[in-house]
């Protein structure tokens, strides 16, 4: 219960990635704040609030908000500074992905991609960080990817964002190194979750073969391993990037991709 007191929002934990770092960090005693969109099902997100309450024993609570605005963004990160009175640990984790060609591919997508997986992190650091400094704590985590270190073909706007947060957590890590707030990136490789399940469908589709011969392949490509990630074991890694023992710990990306990136 190393993180009892302490507050943490995770941006997108009402899925995958985030809710398996969302449970960790309530294993840990932190209290959480559930953040989705507004259209996320709100029966699924009443669970998940329940759920997590439970594990910390302090009241989880969902704020929805679409991080590709940002005066939204702005609102959104002001109402919980408000009602939460200080946020300790940001887990910029909200994501998405499209696959195509880049001669297809739509601006607005491009866009979107850019603003979720980039801008988005770009907006809740400037706005978090000067009530860390007056606390002098800090843990910020964004969620990168192996492709934030290596490229994949078809996911031209991914694969940029991703490279970009690698690269700006570097800067603010720098900027905060005198600092007691530190800023990490984690690169996972494959995670069974919504966002994967979707490409995993669209490839079975394509080259017409079963959807469990596509995962089989799609997995045995980039992973050593053969297995996938988990979100809890996501989860854990963002806990120790929480702990004391991490403290001088800034501006890492930290692989964990079943050997993906060290091929
Ligand atoms: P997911 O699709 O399961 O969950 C995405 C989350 O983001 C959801 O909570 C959703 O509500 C939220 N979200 C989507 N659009 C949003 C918007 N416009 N505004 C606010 N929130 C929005 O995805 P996941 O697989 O758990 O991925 C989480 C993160 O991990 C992403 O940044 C992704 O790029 C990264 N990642 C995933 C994998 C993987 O294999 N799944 C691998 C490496 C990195």
């Amino acid at each position: 219960m190393m993180l009892v007191g302490k507050v943490a929002l995770v941006t997108g934990s009402t899925s995958g990635i985030g809710l398996g770092i969302a449970t960790q960090l309530a294993k840990a005693g932190a209290q959480i704040i559930i953040h989705g969109r507004q259209e996320d099902n709100p029966s699924t997100t009443n669970d998940i609030v329940q759920k997590i309450s439970q594990i910390c024993a302090v009241p989880a609570h969902f704020e929805p908000c679409d991080l590709t605005k940002e005066q939204d963004i702005e609102a959104f990160i002001q109402k919980c500074q408000t009602k939460y009175k200080h946020i300790d640990i940001l887990v910029n984790n909200a994501g998405m992905q499209h696959v195509s060609p880049i001669e297809n591919f739509p601006g607005q997508m491009w866009n979107k991609i850019i603003a979720l997986n980039l801008s988005a992190a770009f907006h809740t650091m400037r706005l978090l960080i000067p009530n860390m400094k007056k606390k002098q704590y800090g843990r910020i985590i964004n969620m990168a990817s192996a492709q934030g270190l290596v490229a994949s073909i078809n996911k031209s706007a991914y694969v940029a964002a991703k490279h970009g947060l690698v690269g700006i957590t570097k800067t603010v890590a720098l900027e905060l190194a005198e600092t007691k707030i530190t800023c990490n990136s984690i690169c996972p490789g494959f995670v069974l979750t919504p966002l994967i399940e979707k490409q995993i469908h669209q490839l079975a589709k394509e080259k017409n073969t079963s959807y469990e011969e596509t995962q089989a392949n799609f997995l045995a490509e980039k992973h050593p391993s053969k297995q996938f990630v988990k979100p809890e074991d996501l989860g854990d890694a963002v806990v120790f990037l929480c702990s004391p023992a991490a403290q001088e710990i800034r501006g890492i990306a930290l692989s964990m991709d079943g050997g993906w990136t060290a091929r």
